[in-house]
């Protein structure tokens, strides 16, 4: 059994590490790109044993046991096939196969999910007019089996671009309620962002963000960021657009409840978002309060880059994989 708390392990040389932490947040996001690195992890079969800790298995089968699991539990998922920028239209139409694949099988099995997908991941960064229109065939299935599409929010550098996209797809004939995208509380332009989606009734998950940013557009200290996604927590719920407050931070989730009893903000009105194999305890908490729990289930081959990021938010996780990587 996981542990979704890895501080208790820690000795105190580890804890001496951990103060480094920013510096350590920076070399993972630095890692999370090196090619050779990720070349050699994702073929590794330690590598594959360590990603299990965020990564529910290699195969659509297994990420879909993993969603009746959550099912049973009372908790809905988004199935994330992982893989990021593709260069070939042949593998970006290869990567959008495999998301209409999920989409029938969580209709075939009555799953209460949906799925996720990254603009990289369908031909973004060589033919965006691709890109949308494998997106675009996506939310056509996703509003004929009664789903909807999300589109992750990946760096800066396509902000623009996946808000406008999500935008015009949202006005096409089945977008309407189907596709919704990502908002970053780092990102200084992410108030007006909120205020430009809720007026067209997108559907918004709010995160922190994942990526390094600059601080020309992002805020550089944590506590700036946590005051941001508050703000912006408390608008989304209030706002009549259905959306997702996608945290682990249980210090900001129990603001969010003081915020929700005395706004009476019904629990219909959003959903807590989270990862697969982070905070399980915080997830059950909430479900069992009667509010709407999801888990972002990432799987595939290729999760070097997406497991270096969760990484980078909490290098304790290192430590813990390694203890259990040694031990197994
Ligand atoms: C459902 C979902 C979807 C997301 N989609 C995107 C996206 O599209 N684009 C994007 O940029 N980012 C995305 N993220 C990631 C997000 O931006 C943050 O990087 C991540 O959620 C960590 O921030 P936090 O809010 O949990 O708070 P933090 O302040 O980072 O963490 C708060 C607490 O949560 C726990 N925790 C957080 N991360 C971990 C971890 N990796 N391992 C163990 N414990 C942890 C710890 O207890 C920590 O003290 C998503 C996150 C979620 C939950």
């Amino acid at each position: 059994m996981q542990s979704d708390s890895v501080g208790e392990y820690l000795s105190a040389n580890d804890a001496v590490a951990l103060r480094s932490q920013p510096l350590l947040r920076s070399a993972f996001i630095a890692l999370s790109q090196n090619r050779l690195l990720r070349r050699f992890a994702e073929r590794s079969s330690i590598g594959r044993r360590m990603s299990g800790r965020f990564v529910a298995g290699m195969s659509i089968d297994e990420a879909l046991a993993v969603c009746e699991r959550l099912n049973r539990e009372g908790i809905a998922a988004t199935l994330d096939a992982l893989g990021e920028s593709v260069t070939t239209e042949p593998e970006a139409r290869a990567s959008a196969d495999v998301y209409h694949r999920m989409l029938d099988a969580i209709a075939a099995r009555g799953l209460n999910a949906n799925v996720s997908l990254k603009l990289s991941q369908m031909g973004m960064d060589f033919d965006p007019d691709l890109a949308e229109k494998i997106v675009g065939e996506m939310v056509e299935h996703a509003s004929a089996v009664d789903s909807f599409v999300r589109i992750d929010m990946e760096g800066s550098p396509y902000t623009e671009a996946t808000i406008a996209m999500t935008e015009r797809l949202q006005t096409r004939g089945d977008g309407p309620g189907r596709v919704g995208t990502v908002l970053q509380a780092y990102l200084y332009r992410t108030e007006g962002d909120v205020e430009r989606l809720l007026r067209q009734g997108i559907r918004i998950r709010l995160c922190k963000g994942a990526y390094k940013e600059p601080p020309a557009i992002a805020f550089p200290d944590k506590p700036d960021v946590d005051a941001n996604y508050i703000k912006l927590a408390e608008r989304l719920m209030n706002s009549g657009v259905f959306c997702g407050i996608a945290t682990h931070d249980e210090a900001i989730v129990d603001k969010l409840l003081t915020f929700t009893r005395e706004h009476d903000v019904p629990q219909d009105a959003f959903e807590f978002q989270m990862l697969y194999g982070i905070r399980r305890d915080l997830q059950r908490r909430l479900i069992e309060l009667g509010f709407g729990v999801r888990v972002y289930v990432p799987f595939g081959p290729e999760w070097y880059p997406y497991f270096m990021r969760r990484l980078a938010e909490r290098p304790a996780n290192l430590f813990f994989l390694v203890k259990n990587a040694l031990k197994s």
